[in-house]
């Protein structure tokens, strides 16, 4: 019987086609990400509209609750529990931030977060301002195309997207970073990990991620895990509005804060003064080619870093501190950002000013493409 022989060949033949189709769709593959660094004939300040009448701003975008599923340790951990606890520290912005679930917090200003990916190396995302949960992930190990592939479809769900603790467990590589786009923020300062030299690699590569710092809190009645790393925000109005929120992290009218050891195992109270008595960022100017960098108090040092992570001056203070500082941008420096050293021994991480080819536009993040084939499905 020929005939049913090769219906039965036709049927396995189209069997694999789909099984190829189904899998192709599974893993569309990108190509990477243009990497050059920087260029152009303007620099873009991300503090340019800083000014004494604006103000600073506490936030925490990063804090699981008991809410949500079983990830959380902190048996406690209400909503409440980490709006009251954010609340005695000063935070005017607290997010709660639990995983794969948009949790409501009845938070004024209200910001929906929620943290994406539940694969074994965490390879995690933090979506500020989120509209809907992405409930996809891919398990193991992931490839830089499937990576690629996550930050698209969250890309489309919220307001501001941000690499959280990229460094930690090699969530993401240095190769990854050199290559993904399409994010806008990156968690440098997480209190389980530090990513100040990944971030280098982005910002040497050409990718303008902004700077974020989160508790990653997982049980708030623990010392350790409350206000160690944070986010100021720049403001000029009394009512903080998500919308401005967003437009500051993605604009970059933001820095990151890391306190102490010591003072990471604080009681509230002690925090919050230590908080309260920081030094600010007063100002930070571009005028005739120098960066001019001024706090509302002293500090202890100020390091100027650059392409590929290069230090490219330092000034340490004398004994009575220094509340500023600047540096001469030279024609082949492509990003500048600001590392600040308190006298406690805590430091603020400022944003990069960065070379722009649009006058006082932020370098655009280049456009994920798709490999020939994979071309022809969605996003
Ligand atoms: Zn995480």
């Amino acid at each position: 019987m020929p005939g049913r022989l090769n219906r039965k060949k036709w049927w396995i033949a189209a069997a694999i086609l789909w099984a190829l189709i189904l899998l192709f769709r599974m893993m569309p593959l990108y190509k990477p990400a243009p990497s050059a660094p920087f260029s152009g004939p303007y620099w873009y300040n991300p503090y340019k509209e800083v000014n004494p009448e604006g103000r600073w701003t506490r936030a925490n975008f990063h804090a699981h609750s008991n809410a949500w599923g079983f990830f959380t340790n902190g048996r406690k951990n209400t909503v409440e529990n980490i709006l009251s606890k954010y609340d005695s520290l000063g935070y005017d912005v607290i997010g709660v931030s639990d995983y794969q679930h948009i949790t409501q917090t009845g938070a004024t200003p209200y910001i929906p977060v929620y943290e994406h990916g539940f694969n074994i190396l965490k390879t995690h995302q933090g979506s500020i301002g989120a509209r809907r949960v992405y409930h996809g992930d891919y398990i193991l190990p992931q490839t830089r195309s499937q990576k690629q592939h996550i930050l698209n479809k969250l890309r489309e769900r919220t307001q501001v997207l941000v690499l959280n603790h990229p460094d930690w467990m090699g969530g993401y590589s240095p190769r990854d970073i050199r290559f993904l786009t399409g994010y806008d923020c990156f968690e440098v300062l997480n209190d389980y990990w530090n990513s100040e030299d990944l971030w280098d690699v982005a910002l040497s590569s050409g990718k303008p991620a902004m700077i974020v710092g989160g508790d990653d809190a997982h049980n708030v009645f623990k010392q350790t895990d409350l206000a160690r790393d944070l986010t100021l925000i720049y403001t000029v109005s009394d009512t903080l509005k998500p919308k401005g929120i967003y437009r500051a992290l993605i604009q970059g009218a933001a820095y990151g804060v890391e306190v102490t050891r010591q003072m990471s195992r604080a009681q509230v109270i002690e925090k919050r003064e230590t908080l309260d008595n920081m030094p600010l960022l007063q100002s930070c100017k571009i005028r005739n080619d120098s960066l001019i960098v001024t706090l509302t108090g002293n500090a202890r040092s100020f390091r100027f870093t650059g392409q590929n992570g290069k230090i490219l001056k330092q000034v340490a203070a004398s004994v009575n501190g220094i509340h500023g500082a600047s540096y001469r941008l030279q024609p082949d420096d492509t990003y500048v950002r600001v590392k600040i050293a308190l006298p406690d021994s805590s430091h603020i991480y400022l944003n990069p000013v960065m070379r722009t080819v649009e006058k006082d536009m932020k370098p655009p993040m280049p456009a994920s493409r798709k490999r020939g084939l994979f071309s022809i499905f969605d996003k």
